[in-house]
């Protein structure tokens, strides 16, 4: 329902029936909020019924907290700040309308981060999500913006040299077998499958101006036109997360200038960071994540509270959506908001240092008590 001409209805006749639902909007859309900023749009025309959809439509999810609304364009968290600014401040630890956000891409800043224990530690991963500043974001873009932004990322990620030069696949140039080859090795983003991403609006003209890019290597890859413009990836087999964030770092930042000398620039500001699609990506839009071995621990019954404790989140090796297969789990920061990319990074360094430890002495039957985390920060 984004339809501008009320036509005479009461809010009460349009207000979504949220009372069976568990994610962040639900719990602070009130009716007289509602009645408010459904007589709002932003310059393109993203209405509050927009922001709301996919909450509307997912109650729940079996795996995460959802958030349960979208951007449709970097006006949408100002014009619909009143209930913005509430979802930002539950989803992110308490961040305030007046706090600051920081940005750290010195990969000499993380402390060690290079000694992760191979023999756990599978594959080790940092993405963000980038916008370019002027076009709608996925939930609302047209189809000339989307193409437009795939030319442009295109243009600028083939001007990257040495380590980091590659190559754009489209996805309506790749057959079926192609494009499932590359989400088997956890290299593409999934078809558009999850309920969530369907009804934000996210999956409107697949395949049409999507695709993804990556290096020779396949180590450092960008995602164009998933769940937002960009998608940046560093990755690699095995735990040196260091040279994983070295190279994300690198990456990113040649590729900022690139768009700059074009006149582009990404999403911005001071409080709330990167703007992303998802208010849970607001700030770094990082997730630093590992595919670690974890068997014993993940069926001990701390388990949950203690990546609480380190500020960790769980998830499947296949994806958000997800769940274990023998105990490999996706382990990788639950924040992102507030803290650098370096804190960020370090923490999951940290904290996956301290699973592995749990691990190992579980194996030989050792208590872990000694090794429980306190609350960090
Ligand atoms: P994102 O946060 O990037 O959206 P998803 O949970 O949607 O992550 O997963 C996207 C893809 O990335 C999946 O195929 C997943 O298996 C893969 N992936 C995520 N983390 C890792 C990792 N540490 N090592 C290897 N693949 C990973
Ligand atoms: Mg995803």
């Amino acid at each position: 329902m984004n339809n501008l001409q009320l036509g005479g209805r009461s809010v009460k006749d349009d207000f979504p029936n949220l009372s069976q639902h568990n994610n962040h909007m639900a719990r602070f859309l009130t009716l007289e909020m509602y009645n408010k900023l459904r007589e709002h749009c932003t310059p393109n025309g993203f209405t509050i019924d927009d922001v709301i959809q996919t909450g509307v439509d997912n109650p729940g999810h079996p795996y995460i907290m959802t958030v349960g609304c979208v951007a449709g364009d970097e006006e949408s968290y100002e014009v619909f700040k009143d209930l913005m600014d509430l979802v930002i401040q539950d989803r992110h630890g308490g961040y305030s309308p007046t706090d600051m956000h920081k940005t750290d891409l010195t990969p000499e800043n993380l402390q060690g981060g290079d000694d992760l224990d191979d023999n756990y530690v599978l594959s080790s991963r940092v993405r963000t999500g980038r916008s370019i500043r002027g076009y709608c974001l996925p939930p609302h873009c047209s189809r000339g913006e989307r193409r437009a932004v795939e030319r442009l990322s295109v243009e600028a990620l083939d001007s990257l040299t040495g380590d980091l030069q590659g190559k754009y696949y489209a996805l309506k140039n790749m057959t079926e077998e192609e494009q499932q080859q590359l989400i088997d090795d956890h290299l593409l983003f999934d078809k558009p499958v999850s309920p969530l991403l369907l009804a934000s609006g996210m999956a409107r003209d697949w395949p049409d101006g999507r695709g993804i890019w990556h290096n020779d290597n396949k180590t450092f890859l960008v995602w164009v036109n998933e769940e937002d413009h960009l998608r940046v990836i560093s990755m690699q087999k095995g735990g040196n997360m260091k040279e994983v964030f070295t190279r994300f770092c690198t990456g990113l930042t040649e590729l900022e200038s690139l768009f700059k000398e074009k006149g582009e620039a990404f999403m911005w500001n001071e409080h709330l960071g990167y703007i992303l699609t998802c208010p849970s990506n607001l700030g770094t839009g990082l997730r630093a994540g590992v595919h670690v071995k974890l068997p014993i621990m993940g069926k001990h019954p701390d388990f949950e509270d203690i990546l609480k404790k380190l500020r960790l989140q769980k998830r499947g090796t296949g994806g958000v959506d997800t769940d274990a297969v023998d105990g490999v789990f996706d382990i990788s920061n639950a924040d992102r908001l507030g803290f650098s990319e370096v804190e960020l990074v370090q923490s999951v360094v940290n904290g996956v240092k301290v699973l592995v430890e749990m691990e190992k002495r579980l194996e030989i039957g050792e208590p872990i008590d000694n090794l429980m985390p306190s609350a960090q920060w």
